[in-house]
């Protein structure tokens, strides 16, 4: 349909990047990109009008993305040629000839594309030789200022490279530990380095990309004291478990780059964390959220430790009110010894409530004031201890 659309009105569009490299690998992925010679946004309006679904434009690079009712999105982008004024600043886009549009891209497997417009529609373009990198399982730049044009490519070829189980070319390596020794990674914006890192702790081979950054000595650029050792490895594999667990057991699917993010940080007191959130540049509600979690997290396996008896009502009061996430890590960094509480925990007592309520205490003639909560959560604590099970045994309790 893109195709045909951007045809009647005289453009040529193609399908580039990320998909095209998973078409030639079988994988699946959702997102979809277009590149147009011409007005993208244009076609993007037509495509959406035609596929009732809303459209977005960003005017200042001539780019619009076409979002479904259910989610499904394509991104439309004018073909352009980045020109870099200052490296590490945005480009200026100007219209230029699809090979120029994929000439800026980061590797050769993410620089193929797709035509989708005249007659020699479903025709590959790969002017440099990302076929032969699939192949041949090779992450490859396209030349040599690569990272220097955008240093956080030298996080997304990680990623690549453990995603795919890929090496990285031998002057691709050359080039990503020259980038590493002039430290191009500090000129990264903080919102980039969080991105990047979001995006690899998503990955299922996170650990992989964990050690290679550690192998080409990157690490440091997220945190100077951000280490990776065997106790970490361990704690990661707890989580492993963990999370197959939750996964064969509940619906809901967890986000699990925050039980990694969390683990991954977890040395780090609140000063060194404060500097990490500046160093990714996040304030506001992302930055109270992600240190909410951090902070609770840090602080339930403290209270855990210190727990003299270990008893579900005080298992509850410490996870209750905490991401699951966060609740994940704090097992993991506790150990393989505290995983049967964890079951427990979510499977029994995060659902343990008072069968008695306000109405109930009311009848009883107990004059209503703030005693209420004070009485409920007394019989929420003698029930999870299995102190008493029946409603008359609560009811006995309240009037005590
Ligand atoms: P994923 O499967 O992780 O979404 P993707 O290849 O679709 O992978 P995106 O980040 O969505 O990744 O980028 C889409 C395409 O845009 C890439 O395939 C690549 O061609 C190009 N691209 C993205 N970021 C960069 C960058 N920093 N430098 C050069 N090209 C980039």
């Amino acid at each position: 349909d893109i195709g045909r659309l951007a045809e009647s009105m005289g453009l040529n569009a193609y399908l580039v990047g990320g998909v095209v490299r998973d078409i030639l690998m079988q994988n699946t992925n959702m997102d979809i990109d277009i590149v147009v010679e011409g007005d993208a946004p244009a076609l993007a309006k037509r495509f959406a009008a035609m596929k009732k679904a809303k459209v977005s434009e960003h005017f200042k690079f001539k780019t619009a993305v076409v979002i479904f009712r259910d989610g499904f999105r394509v991104d439309f982008a004018t073909s352009r040629t980045e020109y870099y004024t200052n490296p590490a600043s945005a480009p200026e886009v100007e219209n230029a000839s699809i090979r120029n549009d994929l000439y800026r891209r980061d590797f050769s497997i993410n620089a193929m594309a797709v035509k989708l417009t005249g007659d020699d529609f479903g025709l590959l373009l790969d002017f440099f030789g990302g076929q032969k990198d699939i192949i041949d399982k090779k992450i490859r730049v396209l030349h040599s200022l690569s990272f220097v044009d955008d240093p956080s490519r030298c996080l997304r070829g990680v990623r690549f490279a453990v995603r795919y189980g890929f090496a990285v070319g031998p002057h691709t390596e050359k080039l990503l530990k020259h980038a590493v020794s002039l430290k191009l990674l500090e000129r990264v914006v903080g919102q980039r380095m969080y991105l990047e890192l979001k995006y690899i702790l998503s990955e299922d081979s996170y650990v992989d990309a964990l050690l290679m950054m550690k192998k080409y000595d990157m690490l440091k650029f997220f945190h100077e004291k951000l280490a990776i050792d065997d106790f970490k490895l361990d704690r990661f594999a707890v989580l492993k478990k963990i999370n197959g667990w939750y996964s064969f057991q509940f619906e809901d699917k967890l986000e699990l780059w925050i039980s990694r993010f969390c683990i991954l940080f977890a040395d780090l007191n609140r000063q060194e964390m404060k500097r990490l959130a500046s160093r990714f540049e996040i304030t506001g509600r992302l930055y109270d959220e992600l240190a909410d979690t951090f902070y609770k997290f840090k602080h339930a396996v403290w209270q855990v430790r210190r727990l003299k008896d270990v008893k579900a009502s005080a298992i509850t009061g410490i996870f209750e009110g905490m991401k699951t996430e966060a609740v994940t890590a704090a097992v993991a960094v506790l150990g393989q010894e505290y995983e049967w509480l964890l079951k427990e925990y979510l499977t029994v007592y995060r659902f343990v409530t008072p069968s008695v309520d306000g109405n109930d205490l009311k009848s009883m003639g107990i004059p209503p004031s703030g005693i209420y909560g004070e009485i409920l959560k007394e019989i929420k604590r003698a029930k999870l201890d299995h102190e008493i099970s029946s409603k008359e045994e609560e009811l006995d309790l309240a009037e005590r």
